[in-house]
């Protein structure tokens, strides 16, 4: 039998950024993943570069059954706080499109930093171990039974993150964490992830792979203006992505091609000034040409201007302004990036992330029902909430 104060499964970004805390306040902690490494989704992130939190964070950045669950975490431990420790440790990065903040060199140099970090408040990392049950005895110390040993905890963070990449080592032993201990977990799918398309759909838009279009994406509840991606698959590129983890099986998604130009009032303007040019030269000065032609009939775009009516002209924007495609799946957890619902956030405090029910057994992370927009927001979730069970266990 191995005592510990804190056991930590899960030694990825929210686990880590726990056990360093936790350690820093003298506490003995133990971090089990069943992994070869530490950290696998840090070093694959952002392509490499960890796109590591955002200049702007704000709680209408994460949906969860519960909104203001979010809230405390991320104001008590913010992306300011982050980036103290990144400059602590002289990590060279930048800033991309909308306040999404890269590492210069490596994700290599944030998983580095936080195990530096837990070296230095003592924190020991097993990695190849297999977790075979968790048990509470009568006194509330937690029995961690592993392939070789038992690890008993006053205090076990679960912090084994959410079912997308398999392949990376996602397990859904916290969610069975959660209700071996009677605590709700919602209903999980992929976020963030490229949309598939129906069978009719995909070989018509098969052309169209490698085109990439800025545009506003939207569904009844949230929209996004961002690329567009024609993949040989289906849909993808950042406004995919985003729309994905509001997107519900069955439902259409539309897509404004121009969202920066009124196609109505513009070609309406132009016929007025009796320009003569053909639909088709005056949209490919906004649109690729292979877009156009997959998105109006050709007989609308070989018109002239001219010869276009009002009503022609209205039914051309609409075309081009709300294009309506009804996505046939996800790719799922295959491709994902966050994985949508998990330990419903009102069993937990969010000051502390503790269950309410079970005293001592904490949940962090993804495998919390909070799932963060692409940007940065989903690392500084795992940070924020860390951080905050790192000053409680
Ligand atoms: C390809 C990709 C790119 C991403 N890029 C970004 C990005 O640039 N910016 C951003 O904000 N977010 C990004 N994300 C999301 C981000 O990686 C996660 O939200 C974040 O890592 C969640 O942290 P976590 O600690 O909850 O879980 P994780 O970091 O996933 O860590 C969970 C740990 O638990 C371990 N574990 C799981 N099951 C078990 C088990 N049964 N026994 C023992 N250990 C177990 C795993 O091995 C893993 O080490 C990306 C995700 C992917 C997949």
């Amino acid at each position: 039998m191995t005592e510990a104060d804190v056991v930590v499964i899960g030694a990825g970004a929210s686990g880590l950024m726990c056990a360093l805390e936790a350690g820093k306040r003298g506490r003995k902690v133990m971090v089990l993943d069943h992994a070869n490494k530490a950290g696998k989704k840090i070093l694959m992130s952002g392509g490499g570069r960890c796109n590591f939190t955002n200049y702007t964070i704000e709680p209408e950045n994460y949906f969860s059954h519960n909104p203001h669950f979010c809230k405390s975490a991320l104001s008590r431990y913010s992306q300011w706080d982050f980036l103290s420790l990144i400059a602590k440790h002289q990590i060279p990065y930048h800033e991309r499109d909308h306040g999404q903040l890269f590492c210069n060199d490596s994700a290599r140099d944030i998983l580095d930093m936080l195990l530096a970090e837990c070296e230095n408040a003592g924190v020991v990392i097993r990695l190849n171990t297999h977790i075979d049950a968790v048990e509470q005895a009568t006194d509330q110390r937690f029995h961690i039974k592993t392939a070789t040993d038992c690890i008993t905890a006053q205090s076990l963070v679960v912090a084994t993150g959410g079912l997308s990449i398999p392949k990376m080592g996602a397990t859904p032993l916290g969610y069975q964490i959660a209700q071996q201990f009677g605590i709700k977990v919602w209903p999980t799918r992929a976020g963030l992830v490229p949309f598939t398309l129906q069978p009719e759909d995909k070989e018509r838009l098969s052309v169209l792979s490698g085109i990439a279009v800025p545009c506003v994406v939207s569904n009844d509840r949230q929209s996004f203006n961002e690329n567009v991606l024609f993949t040989h698959r289906g849909l993808s590129g950042p406004a995919v992505l985003q729309i994905s983890s509001y997107w519900q099986p069955g439902e259409t998604v539309m897509i404004n091609w121009l969202p920066k130009w009124d196609a109505a009032a513009e070609l309406k303007l132009k016929r007025q000034q009796k320009l003569k040019n053909k639909v088709k030269t005056i949209l490919e000065e906004h649109l690729p040409k292979r877009l156009l032609c997959s998105l109006l009939p050709e007989e609308w775009l070989k018109c002239s201007l001219q010869d276009l009516s009002d009503r022609q002209i209205q039914k051309m924007a609409e075309q081009l302004h709300h294009w309506l495609i009804k996505p046939g799946g996800t790719e799922g957890y295959r491709t994902a990036e966050v994985t949508c619902g998990g330990v419903d956030c009102d069993a937990l405090s969010s000051k502390t992330m503790v269950s309410k029910q079970v005293p001592g057994l904490y949940f962090i992370g993804e495998v919390v029902d909070v799932t963060g927009w692409l940007g940065g927001y989903n690392f500084q979730w795992a940070w924020s909430s860390g951080w905050c069970a790192g000053q409680y266990v």
